[in-house]
């Protein structure tokens, strides 16, 4: 056990997914930590999130299990369905996963996760509205500059910045996203507006050549959450975020079952997401910055692990700055660094595969698929059955 003279000062860019759970973490071991963030306040963009066994372990252990429960719904299947309807194959989830994989699957709308994690930290940890501009090496701690001309200095610097971190220059230099190929349109639609979808409650793909469409519910299984994905050329646009005609997501769903055309239609306003990530970094640290979650590794969104990455991330930095001192800085991030580039770096290849796996056209490399799907639960278990806390590797020398 460390005496608190030689415990670590932590300071943390960005209050996401990853800085708040890595704040939670640190404080729960004692650790002092400060958070600071852009925003003015805590806001979530209005959309859902799937939280997997290998995340809501780790949540549950900082003891959230019941708060999350509370506001999450577990699907009751995941279901792979053909453009048509016609179910390719059914995988019960609910307590069966539970079961499987010792920890439950949550779809959860994003600001309700995020207030089960502001409420877990406590607010005089975060320091809203300060916007870090950059980040420097001193002799004996890492500088964090904020627009405001302002400076902190800290042990640890943590870039939890998300995808357009500006930490991760310091740590990787300028680095330019990827542009999948795939666009995506998202929504919230209450299940009432959705009377031709066969069943609300599990977790579903629906696969056709060049889109594919992934839903799950969340708010007591009221609201349903979708992601619409399309093949799209290029990309050109600056920002990654355009408003569009609802019609264009109908048109893309042409000849689709009735209720993928209901999902895409029933929503007032719509947006078209250019779908990035970002080529694995050759490090996840410099020095005493260090990244985690999207500034490290932003993925695709096809395996719905960039959240559950994170929160993995998050509780692998804890563990090792827990007991670390000032003096074990570098061999604490070096052992981050062998324990998550690996794993990080598989997870957003196949989030890459899984889209160009559901957009196949019909044919035989679509029926083999289709035969493969019948065994998703053994080919995903590698990632869901993950605890961080158990990589021996991730444990203190
Ligand atoms: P973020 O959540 O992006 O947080 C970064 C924070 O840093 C923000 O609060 C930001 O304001 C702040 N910040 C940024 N720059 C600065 C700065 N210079 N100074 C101070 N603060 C700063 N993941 C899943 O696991 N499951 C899913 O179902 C899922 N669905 C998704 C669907 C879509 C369409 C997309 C695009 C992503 C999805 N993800 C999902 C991915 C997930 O949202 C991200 O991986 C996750 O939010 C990353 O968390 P983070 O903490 O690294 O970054």
């Amino acid at each position: 056990m460390l005496d608190r003279s030689d415990r670590l000062d932590v300071a943390v860019v960005g209050a996401g997914v990853g800085g708040l759970t890595l704040a939670i973490a640190l404080r729960r071991r004692g650790v002092s930590v400060t958070v600071y963030e852009q925003a003015r306040d805590h806001r979530e963009i209005g959309a859902g999130v799937a939280l997997s066994a290998n995340a809501t372990r780790l949540l549950g252990r900082l003891g959230l299990g019941d708060e999350l429960d509370a506001v999450s719904v577990q699907p009751s299947a995941l279901v792979f369905r053909r453009r048509d309807g016609e179910v390719i194959a059914a995988h019960p989830m609910g307590a069966r996963y539970r079961d499987a994989f010792g920890a439950p699957f949550y779809g959860v709308h994003r600001s309700a996760l995020q207030r089960v994690l502001v409420a877990a930290l406590g607010d005089d940890a975060v320091r809203l509205g300060r916007r870090c501009v950059g980040v420097a090496a001193e002799p004996e701690a890492a500088r964090i500059d904020f627009a405001d001309g302002e400076s902190v200095r800290a042990d640890v610097v943590v870039g939890a910045d998300g995808v357009h971190s500006a930490v991760r220059r310091h740590v990787a230099g300028d680095r330019e996203p990827v542009f999948s190929g795939t666009v995506g349109y998202r929504g919230l639609v209450a299940v009432e507006h959705l009377p031709s979808l066969p069943d609300a409650t599990p977790l579903q793909f629906w696969a056709g050549p060049r889109r594919h469409l992934l839903h799950y519910s969340i708010q007591g299984g009221a609201v349903i959450n979708f992601l619409a994905v399309v093949r799209q050329h290029e990309w050109t646009r600056p920002g990654w975020v355009e408003s569009c005609a609802v019609a264009d997501a109908v048109a893309a769903f042409a000849g689709w079952h009735p209720a993928a055309i209901e999902m895409v239609s029933a929503v007032d306003e719509m947006s078209r997401w250019a779908l990035h990530d970002h080529a694995p970094l050759r490090r996840f640290s410099a020095g005493r910055v260090v990244l985690v979650g999207d500034a490290a590794h932003a993925m695709l969104p096809h395996q719905g692990q960039g959240a559950n990455q994170t929160i993995e991330d998050a509780i692998a930095l804890a563990d090792l700055l827990a007991e670390a001192r000032p003096a074990d800085v570098a061999a604490a991030l070096a052992r981050y660094d062998a324990v998550r580039r690996p794993r990080t770096r598989r997870v957003q290849r196949w989030s890459r595969l899984a889209a160009d796996w559901l957009h196949l056209p019909d044919g035989p490399a679509a029926e083999r698929r289709d035969a493969r799907l019948k065994e998703a639960p053994a080919d995903l278990a590698w990632i869901h059955d993950h605890d961080v806390q158990r990589t021996p590797s991730a444990a203190p020398a």
